[in-house]
């Protein structure tokens, strides 16, 4: 299976959950006269909430979701033609068949690349500075998954770096997922 993972691994794409988020918008300018009405300075804009919304009213991919509360990261796979995907889909990019499986995924990999955030974070992660964040390929299967990598400070993180993906809850239920340093 190693000979063809270089052939079948996927380019993340850009709707991956973790891509970078699109620049933030200048702030609006709030006249004094109209500060008391704007909205509590907790309240983010919408643009700027890039973890989706994982209930069943909201999404297909919801079992993704209740798979890492359960503390798994899992994806879909394509029972016509057996193609796995990342992310999780409704439907198989490459044959269009919605007749689709969740698979766990493997609790290790290897960090493929990686890159730190050392300014200009999004909104609500200025305190994290600095952060890694990096393509990890898992194990035993041809994906390569972008994400937050913590464990170790970015600068002693190295190619090749063992990790483990791990969820986590954002901190206002919802769930999503990073890696973490192994060892
Ligand atoms: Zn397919």
């Amino acid at each position: 299976m190693s000979s063809t993972a270089g052939q079948r691994t996927r380019r993340p794409r850009p709707e991956a959950a973790l891509s970078p988020p699109p620049p933030a918008p200048a702030e609006p300018s709030v006249p004094p006269s109209n500060a008391s009405r704007s909205k509590p300075a907790e309240k983010r804009p919408f643009l700027l909430d890039f973890f989706p919304l994982e209930g069943p009213e909201h999404t297909k991919l919801y079992r993704f979701y209740d798979r890492l509360r359960e503390g798994q990261l899992s994806t879909t796979r394509c029972r016509r033609d057996g193609e796995l995907h990342w992310p999780p889909r409704t439907a198989c990019p490459t044959c269009r068949s919605e007749d689709l499986e969740w698979v766990d995924l493997p609790e290790r990999g290897h960090v493929y690349a990686f890159s730190a955030v050392l300014v200009g974070a999004p909104l609500g992660m200025e305190n994290e500075v600095p952060f890694a964040v990096g393509l990890v390929d898992l194990d035993g299967v041809p994906l390569r998954v972008f994400g937050r990598i913590e464990g170790r400070p970015w600068s002693e993180l190295r190619i090749g770096q063992t990790v483990r993906p791990e969820a986590y809850d954002i901190g206002d239920g919802r769930m999503f997922y990073r890696f973490r340093t192994v060892d």
